[in-house]
């Protein structure tokens, strides 16, 4: 006689079956977080300045709370198995570093190693005044850097959802790979290119590429017209040099929607979306969660 198979239980079965068992360890049911769709892997892991470090933190019945360098971490996934998800600055030190793990059986850390990546030069001409600052364009480029940091701070709820990690490109066009180059303008070294510049002719509708918040709308001298998107738990997106923005403070956007149009304003060389991905406070590289 055959034996029958027996399908091995699959994850939400786990889950249901562990959450039994919690909550006869009078852990509140409320307690738990609701799984995230099972097995994703995205961002990519890319342990580089720019990049993302995906660290696996194992099962706990709640989700741990991580942080590196003092700032909170993103934290997805459910109590079979949690994963931080660590945004490496481009000036982070090739070597060691180490998230602080807090969870209620305690607090460890736990290392990973940042390796060296080494990102081209880019050399551009663009008008001069946007180099050699006036005393006048000095002062507010500092007004807007201190506003800047008020949203770059933002760490809310609720958080992501791990399926819309892998995102949707916001315009269709010619990505260029140029996260990250050593930039001079006009033979001046400046800071390193923080996004992706997509090609796409100034008008070009720009949509969300995952569910989130708009945070900030303003006109900004380096950044011309730009739009920030909150999706919770300190992942953000920046959208910049737009002609036009079909949005304002508060407004909820799903993933598709378009809010803005692409354009040549602020630093520029012509008409493009410059998009960035922020996560724990860090630009990281927004390829990393893309599908290629
Ligand atoms: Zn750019």
């Amino acid at each position: 006689m055959p034996i029958p198979a027996t399908a091995p239980p699959s994850r939400r079965q786990l889950v249901h079956s562990l959450l039994a068992l919690g909550a006869g360890l009078t852990l509140p049911q409320s307690s738990f977080a609701a799984p995230d769709s099972a097995d994703t892997v995205w961002p990519r892991d890319s342990r580089v300045p720019g990049g993302v470090a995906r660290l696996s933190l194992g099962p706990a019945p709640q989700r741990p709370q991580v942080s590196a360098d003092g700032i909170p971490s993103l934290v997805l996934g459910d109590m079979i198995e949690w994963t931080a998800l660590i945004g490496i600055p481009l000036s982070a030190t090739v070597g060691q570093h180490e998230a602080l793990i807090h969870t209620e059986s305690g607090r460890k850390t736990l290392a990973y190693q940042v390796i060296d990546k080494k990102y081209t030069e880019q050399r551009l001409k663009v008008s001069p005044k946007t180099v050699d600052l006036s005393a006048e364009d000095q002062a507010r480029y500092e007004r807007e850097r201190a506003h800047q940091q008020s949203i770059i701070e933002l760490f809310t709820q609720p958080l992501p959802k791990a399926s819309n990690l892998p995102m949707q490109a916001p315009v269709n066009g010619r990505r260029s790979s140029s996260f990250g180059l050593r930039r001079v303008f006009n033979g001046q070294p400046r800071n390193p290119h923080s996004g992706m510049d997509i090609a796409a002719p100034t008008g070009t509708a720009v949509k969300a590429p995952l569910p989130g918040k708009v945070v900030d709308v303003g006109d900004y001298f380096f950044n011309g017209g730009t739009v920030w998107l909150d999706h919770g738990g300190g992942l953000l997106s920046m959208y910049c040099h737009l002609s036009s923005m079909q949005c304002k403070v508060g407004d909820v956007l799903g993933t598709g929607d378009a809010f803005c149009k692409v354009g040549a304003t602020g630093r520029v060389t012509g008409p493009h979306l410059h998009w960035g991905v922020m996560l724990n406070r860090s630009m990281v590289d927004p390829a990393l969660f893309l599908v290629r």
